[in-house]
């Protein structure tokens, strides 16, 4: 039978370009867990995916109910399901103001990493129960929390990379690199922030507690990313043989993932990634890499979190220090099992 593919955010960017690349196999039924019913379908109509190739199902992460919607409909359609891709995510790199999911969570940590948490543990009964040989959970990480970058220093210092969440590793534990070094560094504290409910009722709408930063929170939702699938496969790859992974995919410049930034920085950023930093990938290539993390067979280890080389190679990255700290990938599990209401 062909696999059963969840993507979130599939509408637009890494996600839809995955989907097509899953589609083309025609070994893949795209499940595209997507916010916008008819966004998401008229994209895969103009990426030219078949018809037969993948259905639409409604996804809010920025609400909680939704999510819990969403695993009662895909039960209800009686697929089973053997790879879930937790890839959507928002970035507000130039707000000034935090905004916030319909339960109240600051918008960045709660789509990326709250909505995503909720989602991957529910459905994990379900990867669970396939008998798919290859059952995978993967996260879309960043280079965010990652010790090795493709990118060249001096030039990641500049000041228009400053807020990108790709060229900018910015991540604490990441100091062998320059750019680790420049803030807004990702950086989850003690948690503070999220265990007092990251509502700014009466605490902080940041992780650490801190005032709010829409690129610092998109780095630590990351970090949050990179932590829980690490988590996950300590806690449950033994027990149930799925595999947990993680990516960095490469620099896609193009993507709706920079809407919300300034003009000249949207116009400027691509060409720059391109012919200066050449960590630029299309978003054509990077979806061929997350389709590989998806199936192909050779990607079947646990716990990895794959990055490419510039021949298009994969292999297995080292992440920061505070993205592979067991501890607080621990704490974090358990704050958000809190405030998800799993706990
Ligand atoms: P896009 O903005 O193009 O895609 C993001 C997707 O997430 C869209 O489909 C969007 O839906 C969806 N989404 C946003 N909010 C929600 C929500 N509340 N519920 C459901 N879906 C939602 O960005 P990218 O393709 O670049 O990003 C995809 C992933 O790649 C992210 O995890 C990002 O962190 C990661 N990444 C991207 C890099 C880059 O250079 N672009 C580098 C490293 C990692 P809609 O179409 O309705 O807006």
């Amino acid at each position: 039978r062909k696999g059963n593919v969840i993507v979130t955010g599939a509408s637009s960017g890494l996600g839809l370009a995955t989907a097509k690349a899953l589609a083309e196999t025609g070994r893949w039924n795209v499940i595209m867990a997507c916010r916008d019913f008819l966004k998401a379908e008229k994209a895969a109509k103009s990426a030219g995916m078949a018809k037969e190739s993948y259905q639409v199902m409604h996804l809010d992460l920025a609400s909680l109910d939704s999510v819990r919607q969403f695993v009662k409909n895909f039960r209800q359609s009686g697929l089973p399901l053997d790879v879930l891709v937790c890839n959507a995510a928002v970035y507000f790199p130039t707000a000034k103001e935090p905004t916030y999911t319909a339960d109240g969570f600051e918008m960045s940590v709660g789509v990326n990493h709250l909505g995503h948490f909720l989602l991957a543990r529910e459905l994990l009964e379900d990867l669970k129960a396939s008998d798919y040989p290859a059952r995978r959970l993967i996260i879309v990480g960043s280079i965010t929390g990652t010790t090795r970058t493709r990118c060249i220093p001096s030039i990641e210092a500049h000041p228009l990379t400053r807020a990108s969440p790709c060229v900018l590793p910015g991540a604490p534990g990441n100091t062998n690199t320059l750019a680790g070094n420049i803030p807004p560094k990702a950086n989850l504290g003690d948690l503070r922030g999220l265990a007092g409910g990251l509502n700014g009722l009466g605490g902080s709408t940041m992780i650490d507690g801190g005032e709010f930063d829409g690129a610092k929170a998109y780095k630590d939702s990351k970090v949050c990313n990179m932590l829980t699938m690490q988590e996950f496969h300590r806690r449950y790859h033994e027990e149930t043989g799925v595999t947990f992974a993680s990516l960095y995919p490469g620099c896609i410049a193009t993507t709706g993932l920079f809407r919300e930034h300034v003009a000249l920085f949207r116009l400027l950023f691509p060409p720059f990634q391109k012919y200066i930093t050449k960590g630029f990938v299309s978003e054509e290539e990077a979806g061929k890499r997350l389709a590989q993390v998806v199936s192909d067979p050779s990607l079947t280890k646990s716990g990895v979190y794959w990055s490419w080389n510039s021949n298009s190679a994969s292999f297995e990255n080292q992440l920061s220090e505070e993205a592979s700290d067991p501890e607080k990938a621990q704490r974090l599990w358990q704050l958000s099992e809190k405030l998800v209401g799993l706990a």
